[in-house]
């Protein structure tokens, strides 16, 4: 933090909801379809996308980066969806600094209220000479072009430059100028491989701003990943050295180490207020929903002591603390549990819920509105649920909508499974799976039930899919808790994540099995992309 800073939010004095000038207001652009999707494994089908965007419009997401429409076939039609589904936040789709990009990311975004087109270009010597093999003076006119070309389209243009952070001075504000010039609306200087600190991103800003013609008429963005775990330092010195643009995703979701966290850009500026006077527009109470949701459609945990949203974030356990927080809450809590969404539930389930209780349930559980089949699905899971367990936990109700929700995009779908477990082996299994509306059973032997069940279903697979990894967990407490199974699916460059729950443990893992396995199906389909590793802006 500067001493600039500093005085101006002293002078400033707001609290977190007073009105505050437009000068202060930071723009959030989520990426989590896009660069969170990047991370391997983490990939989502349409219909994860449209929830998880559902939800990032409540929360009062600026912008929502739905992904890369040249890409994939999937690619395109996820941002051609989100655009259909969302109203309020603007859409936006990723294009290289080639005319074909532009013109799908322009063709995607047709249905949209707000689009908007992202173009990039490496500006490293290290990108330009070794990625892009081309010279700078021909990059510089690529900027131009793409930048022209996408404002054809949209008066709403981004400009990055990728590995912004370790490109020259002189030639990275040549190419902002002409970005500028050609018409770019907002620019972003991604720190594209965590390498920067935040005093020396600050410059970067403050370098950009002073320099650069027509600086003053655009927002400037930045985009930080974590791999120094500085992300979000990084973002808040960059807004503090004028950036009104934080690029980020839920959960810190994105390539190798992520992208800064939302919640953590969002709660640190609300928190600190009196040193950060900048705002957001969104809706902190959202947070816990969306990084549940975003947690269990990708089947990326989030570490029990992440800030604002792991599990343990609010939880005080020691003595002392637990006697101060007793006789005041401030003496060691900076924020509410409320303030992002994490509250208590009350009403209790069990076998004589009906209908409109589980419906008031999914309700304060902020759930929204399912459809009629998918509810229907949930409700009888949950009876049957009900049966077999004395309490239903609120863990239990997420486990069952999320599988719920999945079952009318599946291409492979659990029948039945059964199998005996015991002291003698090898133990067997018998799984019936309907593959594309195909019944088919097959049996299988192996060291354990649960390797009996993976060996009866490969069997009836066109591929062989290699068990990466596999991890089970309680869901809540008791011997008839739900266990909730996550496996890792590699196939050829693929690796998908399943996460499947049931009272019986083989049973989840059968589950989450087949749920890997329709990610892998999706995987296959969409495997079209030109240039892959070109996805790193
Ligand atoms: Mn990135």
């Amino acid at each position: 933090m500067t001493t600039e800073t500093m005085t101006t939010a002293a002078a400033a004095g707001a609290s977190p909801d007073a009105p505050r000038p437009e000068s202060d207001r930071v723009v959030i652009f989520d990426t989590t379809l896009r660069d969170g999707e990047q991370s391997p494994g983490a990939s989502m089908n349409l219909e994860e996308k449209l929830r998880i965007a559902r939800v990032l419009e409540q929360m009062g997401v600026d912008i929502i980066e739905a992904g890369f429409p040249i890409a994939s076939t999937g690619d395109f039609e996820a941002v051609h969806g989100v655009a259909e589904l969302v109203r309020n936040s603007v859409v936006a789709a990723l294009a290289r600094a080639k005319r074909a990009d532009i013109d799908r990311a322009a063709e995607s975004l047709q249905p949209a209220a707000r689009r908007r087109i992202h173009t990039f270009i490496s500006t490293s010597p290290l990108h330009m000479k070794y990625k892009l093999q081309m010279e700078p003076e021909a990059v510089l006119e690529a900027v131009t072009e793409s930048v022209t070309h996408a404002r054809r389209f949209t008066d709403d243009v981004e400009w990055s430059a990728e590995d912004g952070s370790r490109t020259e001075h002189d030639f990275l504000c040549r190419c902002v100028e002409a970005a500028i010039k050609a018409g770019a609306t907002t620019i972003n200087i991604p720190d594209t491989v965590g390498y920067s600190v935040p005093a020396e991103l600050a410059a970067l800003f403050g370098m950009l701003r002073a320099r650069v013609p027509g600086a003053e008429e655009i927002v400037f963005s930045t985009h930080c990943h974590n791999d120094l775990g500085l992300a979000v330092a990084n973002s808040l010195a960059a807004v503090g050295a004028g950036a009104r643009q934080v690029e980020c995703t839920i959960n810190g979701l994105g390539e190798r180490a992520g992208n800064a966290a939302l919640e953590e850009i969002v709660m640190a500026m609300r928190t600190r207020h009196d040193v950060m006077p900048w705002y957001t527009t969104i809706d902190a109470t959202k947070i816990t929903e969306a990084s549940r949701l975003v947690s269990t459609i990708t089947g990326f945990d989030v570490q029990r002591n992440k800030a604002v949203v792991g599990a343990n974030a609010f939880a005080h356990e020691s003595g002392i603390h637990q006697a101060g927080m007793l006789r005041h809450a401030e003496t060691y809590e900076i924020m509410t549990p409320d303030s992002v969404g994490l509250v208590k539930t009350t009403l209790v389930m069990g076998k004589h819920s009906g209908r409109a209780a589980f419906r008031a349930k999914l309700d304060e559980l902020g759930i929204g509105a399912l459809g009629d089949n998918a509810f229907e699905d949930a409700f009888q899971r949950f009876k049957d649920l009900a049966d077999r367990k004395r309490e239903v936990y609120d863990e239990d109700i997420h486990g069952l909508i999320d599988d719920a929700l999945m079952r009318d995009t599946r291409r492979v779908r659990l029948i039945s499974a059964r199998g005996n477990f015991g002291t003698d082996h090898p133990q067997m299994a018998a799984v019936e799976l309907e593959i594309d509306g195909q019944r088919v059973c097959e049996a299988g032997v192996g060291d354990g039930g649960v390797d009996a069940a993976f060996n009866a279903i490969k069997k009836v697979l066109p591929f062989r899919p290699r068990l990466a990894d596999y991890k089970v967990r309680a869901l809540t407490r008791g011997t008839d808790a739900q266990a909730e199974v996550t496996v890792w699916l590699t196939e050829g460059d693929h690796t998908v994540i399943g996460q499947g729950t049931h009272t019986d443990t083989v049973t989840a893992s059968v589950r989450a099995y087949v749920h890997a396995l329709n990610k892998l199906f999706m995987k296959r389909e969409r495997d079209t992309g030109p240039e892959a590793d070109a996805l790193s802006a």
